[in-house]
């Protein structure tokens, strides 16, 4: 009998694991530093480790789990388990995830890209329930989505569809580690905007930013561009307005294409709220076609860190079924 469901979230900088009961409540939770410098010898040792502690202390035996389902950054195939390349994990390049855990565990592990995971999440518990066209996108260090049409998730050709962060936005645009420039995640990002900020300010704007971080212009972050906004920053509520203005054609571009009910901006950077999306929704409203932005509803995700574990949870016990 299988009395529960582990998902994993692998980040950059944490591993978020928990045993979910059938019902997808928590059990047993953790955060645990990814340390993925060390390589992906090292991060998936440790994910088995985890898996193992957290089973132990919880008297759960490998026989009571149904599955697994991890969220991993990057391009991967889902099917054939494996981690193609991540750009902030160094040496994930063909790494094979699923023979990895299987050398462990006994029960079915299945792994899918972290943004995509995240989807599944709202999707199945938070803001996109009932949805049957959605995107989510994840604003972070970077800019990710993940898409449903027609209640069907799309992978594409290579599971590399959504990577939206590259849409380009300027044909002469800040370079991106893609190879190619003028990126949307160059941009929208909180690297993006923090970025958009300092660059403001190496042109002689002043803020309050600055009596801050001192001379320290690498400890501002996208967070403080949301407090000094809030006490009426000129400079913040500036960035903020053309972050969300770039957001907005890039999401025009989306909501032109995909035609979705729902867009669910998630991540870190959603914690800016309203501060950026009344600007996102007013320029899509005026530059998307009237008949599919009036159908769609700009809104932030609810489930917040959580989206990723009980996501990649639920992902796997999906693919149990199919
Ligand atoms: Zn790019």
């Amino acid at each position: 009998m299988s009395n529960y469901v582990i998902g994993i979230d692998l980040g950059g900088t944490n591993i978020k694991s928990a045993i979910f009961n059938m019902n997808f409540h928590i059990v047993h939770e953790r955060s645990d530093p990814t340390g993925a410098a060390n390589g992906p010898a090292h991060v998936l040792n440790r994910i088995q480790e985890i898996v193992q502690e957290m089973l132990l202390l919880e008297g759960i035996d490998q026989s009571s789990i149904k599955c697994m389902g991890m969220g991993i950054p990057g391009l991967l195939d889902p099917e054939e388990g494996l981690s193609i390349f991540s750009p902030n994990f160094p040496g994930w390049e063909n790494i094979h995830v699923l023979n990895a855990m299987k050398e462990h565990f006994e029960f079915p592990v299945f792994i899918d890209n972290d943004v995509r995971v995240n989807m599944y999440g709202e999707w199945q518990f938070g803001a996109g329930m009932g949805y049957q066209n959605l995107v989510l996108i994840t604003l972070g260090t970077g800019l990710g989505s993940g898409i449903v049409n027609d209640g069907k998730v799309i992978y594409g050709t290579t599971s590399s569809a959504g990577e939206i962060g590259h849409m380009n936005m300027f044909r002469e645009g800040r370079p991106c580690r893609c190879g190619s420039s003028g990126c949307l995640g160059r941009y929208v990002s909180a690297v993006g905007m923090v970025r958009t900020f300092t660059e403001k300010l190496e042109q002689g704007r002043s803020s309050i930013i600055t009596q801050w971080v001192g001379d320290d212009r690498t400890a501002i972050t996208a967070q403080m561009i949301s407090e000094a906004y809030d006490l009426e920053d000129a400079l913040a509520v500036e960035v903020m307005r053309e972050t969300g203005e770039i957001l907005g054609f890039g999401l025009a571009n989306v909501i032109n294409l995909l035609n979705p009910e729902v867009v669910i901006v998630g991540g870190g950077m959603s914690a800016a709220g309203d501060r950026l999306l009344e600007t996102v929704r007013d320029t899509v409203n005026k530059h998307a076609l009237a008949l599919s932005s009036s159908v769609c509803k700009i809104v932030q995700a609810t489930l917040g860190r959580q989206a990723g574990m009980i996501g990649a949870a639920a992902y796997a016990n999906n693919k149990m079924s199919v």
